[in-house]
């Protein structure tokens, strides 16, 4: 294929190299009958496609019909990499049967902050579980013969501004917390496509950023496939072309062209650039002309039901109290909030899918229990203020009833693509509807529809709580599952509940400044930040309740001592110890028990959705590998684990810790110490290498050094503080000219032998 690839575009016009770094149109690329070179056509994306009527415009509202799954911060609460590949199978159908050779997702973008205005189409806080669920997305859709494009690569974690935004961030949190889903993604299930983030990234725009898209992705990662613009995210064609980027999109209308060619033209490019970018994207192109094999029948219902499966596995429990879920049918329910009707199931912006058909939760609600289901709107959905007589009515069907379920949520106008939000209410009117039930002897459920977290100082007056995100063209009956309790839910959040938006850790660092963005909180991202601060989330990294209870027991770990190239598999059961069969997401976390730089008190390092029957029991295996106990190094610009002690938490959530075993992890290539005049003694006494000629000197020192006594008979007894932390040019300093800097040097170098 190689040599298909070459000869190609060795036969190619600079004219028609040039033509091929853009998009034909909107969502097409280029295309040459004379050398059998096909287009290929994008679709957005992560939830379902959407492919809009016409070929000439962004197209958010015009797109044709297909399924609209549930948002990614839905699905990814499911923790179940088996279902994720469910959707991406569908997707990729959905994709073959409309002749769309490249899904445009998904979105792994960090959930730094819950003002993020797109949220709602990320999957997590969390590196490792980002990173896991979008493996799953990307080989089931890719094992299709569909296409994906991990996006937006990267550190674009907010919309405002996020055209011309520069992205502060110091390397090791860069690594560390922002590049390691689209690492593992990259690794484990090669994209065929890598979509570049709008912003700039410390300094250079995405596109254009030389050291993201060669040094890192293809150098560092292996990356095989090509590059594509997010749609309107080159600014400079020429160095984005340098940079790595193959396809701009969408298309510049030729301008673009002429500026490559005019740089080749004038030696300011070499060709060669241009043909080595060609060559990344023909490769895919060939592959993607090799699989057009379609489904056969009618996908529409077939994927309804998926859609209607992946919401019921992807409702959060919050809050269960006294068992007030699930309800029985003969039950006299009051469903109450605008929300309820008008549902909201997706979000706004280029993931906003047209629905083959909407189940909304009223009629869904109706068909389960018929007359039993009395209903009242509240509040109206689009407004912020409160309708007097929709709030008595309201009151009114509430009296009625045994149980109350109460819709609430955010409207489209506080979250999409676009903007960042600005605070985290519900609407004025349907916290006030709340107020006024609150304090009626029924039960009162809350049912949450919003695409990222919400402040709940209501809380305690909820009997039961359900996050369902926005959960996607089945939703309606999904929340008829889980609240009859024909699913039982066994979703778990993917991102911390703040109790207030002053607790969240980018609070003081998110849209202060207009043109940049600094990432002090640094590694201390969701939980990382909550648990090592100390920070009492409202509902924790990883919660999630269900109908039936599981009890976590007998933790074995595969060794207690291992080097760092060596595998640790942590063994445990897990019980179903209730009366219902239920699905459990089981978590590992490894703590670092002493380190040289910062780390988080916890970090999630693997989990297993289970499934199991009433007293049913299931040993659960999951293997670490070195990964999971390394940090970034930026000195080393690689992946370092430290010799030391590390704990094994194993819990239902981040704050829910069961289970606890420590490995010792030897290092195997401790980097070799780099030594200077700034060194400390302490430095050098703690490396076993050196030890010993630090001890020689500061004996030969006793009594030239004002810092050092002369009876001093051992190095334990002379050191204090001032003396361990005394820098090597301190031994100068202090000896009054009996310890030169030319002695001192020459010691510095005996270190560095
Ligand atoms: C979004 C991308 C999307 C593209 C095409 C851009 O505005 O950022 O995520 O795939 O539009 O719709």
């Amino acid at each position: 294929m190689e040599k298909d690839i070459n000869e190609r575009i060795n036969n190619m016009t600079l004219e028609e190299k040039v033509r091929f770094c853009s998009g034909a149109s909107f969502w097409e690329t280029e295309s040459l009958k004379r050398l059998s070179l096909p287009s290929m056509r994008f679709s957005d994306g992560p939830n379902g496609l959407r492919k809009p009527a016409g070929d000439d415009s962004i197209g958010l509202s015009n797109s044709e019909a297909a399924t609209c799954f549930p948002a990614p911060a839905a699905y990814a609460s499911s923790w179940d990499r088996q279902l994720i590949a469910k959707l991406g199978q569908a997707i990729a159908e959905e994709a073959l049967a409309t002749d769309v050779q490249i899904v445009l997702g998904p979105g792994i973008n960090i959930k730094r902050s819950p003002l993020g205005g797109r949220n709602f189409e990320y999957l997590s806080e969390d590196p490792y579980l980002a990173g896991e669920l979008a493996v799953s997305y990307i080989n089931s859709m890719q094992n299709k013969g569909v296409g994906t494009s991990l996006k937006h690569f990267a550190a674009n974690n907010k919309e405002y501004r996020r055209m011309e935004v520069d992205t502060i961030i110091d390397e090791r949190t860069l690594h560390e917390i922002y590049l390691a889903a689209f690492e593992k993604a990259v690794k484990k299930a090669q994209p065929w496509t890598v979509m570049t983030a709008y912003n700039k990234v410390n300094g250079d725009y995405a596109s254009e950023n030389k050291e993201l898209l060669q040094d890192v992705l293809h150098k560092q990662w292996g990356f095989e496939g090509f590059v594509v613009s997010d749609w309107g995210a080159v600014d400079d064609r020429v160095r984005a072309l340098e940079a790595g980027l193959s396809v701009e999109m969408p298309p510049s209308g030729g301008l673009s062209d002429e500026k490559i060619k005019l740089a080749i033209q004038n030696g300011q490019l070499d060709e060669a650039v241009l043909d080595a970018r060609l060559k990344a994207y023909f490769t895919i192109l060939f592959k993607a002309d090799a699989s057009n094999s379609k489904t056969a029948g009618d996908l529409k219902e077939k994927h309804h039901q998926l859609a209607e499966e992946i919401a019921s596995d992807s409702i959060v429990l919050l809050r269960n109290e006294q068992q007030a879920l699930p309800l029985q049918t003969t039950e006299k329910v009051a469903v109450i909030g605008d929300l309820a009707d008008k549902v909201r199931y997706r979000g706004g912006g280029s993931s906003q899918v047209t629905p083959t058909k909407l189940d909304t939760p009223l009629d869904k609600l109706r068909e389960k229990a018929g007359e039993h289901i009395q209903f009242a709107q509240g509040y109206a959905a689009e407004a912020e203020e409160p309708d007097e007589k929709l709030l008595r009515e309201a009151e009114h069907t509430a009296k009625a009833a045994d149980k109350v379920i109460l819709f609430l949520g955010l409207p489209e106008e506080q979250e999409s693509e676009g903007f960042d939000r600005e605070h985290l209410h519900l609407p004025k009117n349907q916290l006030l509807l709340l107020e006024r039930l609150k304090n009626q002897n029924t039960q009162l459920i809350v049912v949450l529809s919003n695409g990222s977290p919400v402040e709940m100082p209501w809380y305690q007056h909820a009997d039961a709580i359900l996050e369902t995100y926005l959960g996607g063209q089945a939703i309606g009956s999904a929340i008829t599952n889980i609240l009859y309790g024909d699913t039982n839910p066994s979703g778990k959040l993917t991102e911390t509940f703040p109790v207030r938006l002053e607790d969240t850790p980018a609070y003081l660092n998110f849209n202060q400044e207009k043109n940049r963005v600094v990432y002090q909180e640094g590694i201390y991202t969701g939980y990382r930040y909550y648990d090592t601060k100390d920070v009492t989330p409202l509902y924790p990294f990883g919660h999630g309740l269900s109908y039936t209870t599981f009890q976590y027991s007998d933790l074995e770990l595969s060794a207690n001592d291992i080097q760092d190239t060596d595998t640790l598999t942590v063994r445990f059961t897990l019980t179903n110890t209730g009366d219902k069969k239920g699905k459990e997401a089981a978590q590992v976390y490894i703590s670092d028990q002493k380190s040289s730089v910062a780390r988080p008190v916890k970090e999630l390092k693997g989990f297993e959705k289970v499934a199991l029957e009433p007293g049913e029991k299931k040993e659960i295996a999951i293997v670490l590998d070195s990964r999971a106990f390394a940090f970034y190094d930026p000195e080393q610009q690689s992946w370092r684990v430290e010799t030391g002690a590390f704990d094994i938490l194993v819990g239902s959530s981040s704050k829910s810790i069961q289970l606890k075993e420590t490995v010792e992890v030897t290092e195997t290539a401790a980097p070799t110490p780099k030594y200077g005049r700034n060194s400390t003694v302490s430095d050098v006494l703690e490396d076993p290498h050196n030890r010993d000629k630090m001890e020689k000197l500061l004996l030969s020192l006793r009594g030239k050094l004002g810092l050092i006594s002369e009876e001093a008979q051992s190095v334990e007894e002379m050191l204090f503080p001032m003396l361990n932390d005394l820098p090597l040019r301190g031994l100068v300093n202090f000896s009054q000219g009996q310890y030169t800097d030319k002695q001192l040097e020459v010691f510095i170098d005996t270190l560095n032998s």
